[in-house]
């Protein structure tokens, strides 16, 4: 059968609807609209509502979009036909309702429907995160959602150093940082961000030349401030999710109400010696807080003093690591997260346990986000 035969033949087994049709099916069939023109024909532009996935990688990645065969799919290319030797390929592949777009994108434009120009990776991008685009659960869009994401690390110590780095590495676009101190030489043995040669420098400042020598195109913003009662709340709001690497009680339980208050997820990593915790506190109206575990401040006497009880030098980089891994899963929103989970990890003994978090009644995070206020914390020091 000759390619023209092949296409009548086509036209004839395939159901074709009308561009205009199809918004009328992705809003009352839960039907999904598929462009499968190449990725330099979508540069220009491609419906509003519509995966790109080409041609070429269709049979492929299909199940990644669609898992239910018998889900309307509605399969688009520039003029309608090639749409109909993919939608061939489709029911061939088991899914039942498959229409080819009438006119393909063409057709649409005509019309006057709505069309959007997608974001793409560079050339030089889609080289440097290739081992991402590779997964599937990553891959082209994910990178560019950890592209546009932005993430607040308090502190640029223990944890936030190997967050941070790792962060950069991975290509989480816009990087905060809150954090007053200076690098001094008790730092070295575990805030690996930082070197000899940034001794007595601002730690923001030394851990934005680590990351722009690692990744030049991720946006650093330097806070060098204490987080405190009058600026929790303004310094947390422009992020997306916030990584709590704090030494002291009064910043944990600070960025936690403030987290709580403004619904953003709060990573928090926590270490003594050879023990760290790793929880996430997702700030959803089922996931409990920093103080659904600890509803008070310690007395001071049960708080160990932190700068004698030491920690060694690689454990924060464990724990650090721990935490990126839940903020990427938690930027990507794949995997289960440690919401309302506590690991706990002893590297003396090497134990990895999970704790259950409950959410605690009385809670403030129980309360309307309206009614909660960022009041004062009274403060000690805990100086690992
Ligand atoms: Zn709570």
């Amino acid at each position: 059968m000759s390619y023209e035969q092949r296409a009548v033949h086509l036209r004839a087994a395939i159901p074709e609807i009308p561009a205009e049709q199809v918004l009328d099916m992705l809003r009352h069939d839960d039907a999904v609209l598929i462009d499968v023109r190449d990725a330099e024909e979508v540069k220009g532009g491609l419906p509003e509502p519509a995966q790109h996935l080409a041609r070429g990688q269709l049979e492929l990645n299909i199940h990644h979009l669609v898992d239910d065969v018998h889900r309307p799919i509605a399969v688009m290319c520039a003029s309608g036909l090639r749409s109909l030797f993919a939608a061939e390929s489709l029911i061939n592949l088991g899914y039942t309702k498959v229409f080819s777009v009438r006119g393909g994108f063409k057709q649409w434009k005509d019309a006057g429907l709505p069309t959007r120009v997608p974001q793409q990776l560079s050339v030089f991008d889609r080289e440097r995160y290739s081992r991402h685009l590779l997964i599937p659960e990553v891959g082209e869009k994910g990178q560019l959602r950890l592209k546009s994401s932005r993430v607040l690390l308090l502190g640029a110590g223990g944890l936030g150093s190997p967050v941070a780095l790792y962060l950069a590495a991975a290509g989480v676009g816009t990087l905060g940082i809150v954090d007053p101190d200076v690098v001094e030489s008790s730092n070295l043995q575990r805030q690996v961000i930082h070197g000899e040669d940034q001794l007595g420098k601002l730690k923001v400042d030394s851990a934005e030349a680590a990351i722009h020598r690692l990744n030049s195109q991720i946006k650093v913003i330097k806070h060098p401030v204490l987080l405190d009662e009058s600026n929790a709340l303004s310094l947390l709001q422009d992020y997306d999710l916030v990584v709590d690497g704090s030494d002291n009680f009064k910043a944990r339980y600070l960025v936690n109400d403030a987290c709580v208050k403004l619904g953003i997820p709060n990573v928090h990593g926590a270490i003594y010696r050879f023990e760290g915790y790793v929880t996430t506190f997702a700030a959803s109206d089922e996931a409990p807080c920093y103080r659904c575990m600890y509803p008070e401040l310690p007395p001071p006497e049960m708080a160990p003093s932190c700068a004698e009880a030491g920690v060694l030098g690689v454990l924060p980089g464990v724990i650090g690591l721990l935490q990126a891994v839940e903020v990427i899963k938690l930027l990507l929103g794949i995997g289960r997260n440690l919401s309302g989970k506590m690991l706990r990890v002893d590297a003396l003994n090497n134990e990895f346990s999970m704790l259950d978090i409950d959410k605690a009644e009385q809670c403030l995070c129980s309360h309307h986000r309206d009614e909660i206020q960022i009041k004062p914390i009274e403060a000690f020091a805990c100086a690992i």
